[in-house]
């Protein structure tokens, strides 16, 4: 069977599922990608999960390949290094890269969605439907029931291929689950996020193209660059003192002591409108093995491998996935998909759990270690 014979479904329209559309489409191969939500591009901004991202190497690849880097980068503001704010309000840079100037980007999660989605749109052998969700899966005969909730409908269709981008709570995983011998690794840990903003009027209080970081021990916040001069600041704690923080009073003494700085760059009232009508969002990490079902099915991105946002890796890694997918299929992709499945399992498994591991143990790097002796630091880590 020749590529454009073979159909593919790609459950998720995210940042994973719109890019692995657009490396199958270049392949030939028939896509249909079903989104649970609206198409963003014509819905108003949601709040939520990230609203920046870091890109770095992995994902530029993957982009690089498809020929959407350029696009992407125009869009995105670069981050040369951290700059560290202590409590007494001095602050220390530290480069990314002092020798060959590499740094990474702060990217709009919704700009590089657009481009994507409207990438993988462009292609003839790619159907992209929004508001349809999968609710169930056959993986033996590769049927996917679908609700489209403009119709009203169900719909049931199938493919050669399933794969499943459909984030943390993956239904394809779901389904593989139910399968003899997959194994599933899942943890919350007991810090959560918000979320919080500098406008572009206030952006100029923070030194540009570097990614700021408030470490305090015990949490920590960040401030990611906005290609429109604002910046986003997300604030990383337990989910027990977010709690606690309950009240203007409470919010202004913790700021007080913990980011003074931080005060006049959100705006007092933007903090209590912000930090007060918010609830901080959780953090699940999983590892599974394996990633495939057959020759029928696959899951990517954090359907795959969900982890805590601390080393920036999450979507890159995802983006990584369709370029290890890629290379697959261009060695063994003529055969069925069986070995190419079977493959990806076998490349992605100890590199996928090991950035779980990292992107863990550099939430303690960030929020604490950065700010201590080497000698200091070597201790900790030995010790954790
Ligand atoms: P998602 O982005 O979750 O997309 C899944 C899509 O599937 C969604 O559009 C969803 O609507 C759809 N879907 C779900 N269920 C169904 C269904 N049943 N039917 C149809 N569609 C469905 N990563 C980085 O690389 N750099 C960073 O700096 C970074 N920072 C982060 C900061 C925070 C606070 C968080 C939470 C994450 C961060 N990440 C970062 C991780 C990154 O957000 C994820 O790894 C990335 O979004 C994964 O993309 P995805 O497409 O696999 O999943």
């Amino acid at each position: 069977m020749s590529n454009d014979t073979k159909s593919v479904i790609i459950i998720g329209g995210g940042l994973v599922g719109s890019l692995c559309a657009c490396f199958l489409a270049k392949r030939g191969y028939q896509i249909q990608v079903y989104e649970a939500r609206e198409d963003l591009r014509k819905a108003k901004h949601q709040r939520g999960k990230s609203i920046n991202l870091a890109l770095s190497h992995r994902g530029r690849f993957a982009l690089r390949s498809v020929g959407l880097e350029e696009k992407v980068l125009e869009n995105a503001v670069p981050m040369e290094g951290r700059l560290l704010h202590s409590i007494s309000n001095a602050t220390k840079s530290i480069a990314y890269d002092k020798h060959t100037n590499q740094c990474i980007y702060s990217v709009s999660r919704n700009i590089l969605n657009e481009i994507l989605l409207t990438a993988a749109e462009k292609y003839p052998n790619v159907k992209l439907f929004f508001q349809c969700k999968l609710k169930d899966v056959f993986l033996k005969e590769g049927k996917c029931v679908i609700y489209d909730s403009k119709t009203k409908e169900i719909l049931n269709i199938e493919a050669d291929l399933i794969i499943g981008a459909d984030g943390a709570f993956s239904r394809v995983r779901r389904c593989l689950q139910q399968t003899p011998l997959f194994h599933l690794n899942q943890s919350y840990i007991e810090h959560g996020y918000l979320e919080l903003s500098v406008p572009s009027e206030r952006g100029h209080l923070l030194v540009p193209n570097l990614l700021h970081i408030w470490p305090r021990g015990e949490f920590m916040m960040i401030a990611l660059p906005n290609s429109d001069g604002s910046w986003t600041v997300t604030l990383f704690m337990s989910l027990e003192k977010f709690k606690e923080i309950d009240s203007k009073k409470k919010l202004k003494i913790f700021f007080e002591q913990h980011f003074p700085d931080a005060i006049d760059i959100i705006g007092k009232e933007a903090l209590e409108r912000e930090f007060l009508s918010s609830s901080p969002n959780y953090f699940i990490s999983l590892k599974c093995n394996p990633y495939h079902f057959q020759d029928r099915a696959l899951i990517i991105g954090d359907a795959a491998h969900a982890m805590v946002p601390f080393y920036g890796q999450g979507m890159n890694c995802g983006f990584e996935d369709c370029t290890v997918l890629d290379q697959l299929l261009e060695v063994h992709g003529k055969c069925s998909f069986d070995i190419v499945l079977e493959k990806f399992t076998q490349r992605r498994r100890e590199d996928v759990h090991a950035i779980c591991d990292l992107a863990m143990y550099n939430y303690i790097e960030m929020r604490d270690l950065v700010t201590r002796p080497t000698f200091h630091a070597r201790k900790i880590i030995d010790d954790f």
